[in-house]
């Protein structure tokens, strides 16, 4: 399969990883959108969050996000989480991610 995500997580695109286990990558988003603006994926394909049959996915996916903020120290200013989805959700890669975002005043809503 032709997923950039994929071949992220299975190394066949060299990638500084900011944190990686057996089930998630952890990378830079290649166009951030904020001081800190990181990509959490699951190394397993799933095309979006409709595509998501595990639960488990999703403590494995946002608790892996919290935690890498942890670390960081984004928490003391402040972060915020998105996963786009779908076409009107604005989702551009079709391999299920959580964007983590940091470092400024995030406006709401979203455009
Ligand atoms: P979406 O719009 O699907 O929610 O987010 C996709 C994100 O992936 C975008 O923020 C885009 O900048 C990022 N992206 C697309 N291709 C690459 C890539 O090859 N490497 C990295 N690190 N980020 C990518
Ligand atoms: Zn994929």
């Amino acid at each position: 399969m032709d997923c950039i995500f994929c071949k992220i997580a299975n190394g066949e695109i060299p990638t500084d990883f900011v944190y990686q286990d057996e089930d998630v990558a952890v990378f830079r988003d290649v166009d951030p959108q904020a001081p800190t603006h990181l990509l959490v994926i699951p190394k397993r394909h799933i095309a979006s969050s409709a595509d998501v049959t595990d639960p488990s996915v999703w403590s494995v996916l946002v608790g892996c996000a919290v935690e890498v903020a942890r670390k960081l120290g984004l928490e003391k200013d402040g972060y915020r989480m998105v996963i786009n989805t779908g076409t009107q959700g604005g989702q551009t890669v079709p391999h299920l991610h959580l964007h983590l975002l940091s470092g400024r005043n995030l406006g709401w809503p979203p455009g």
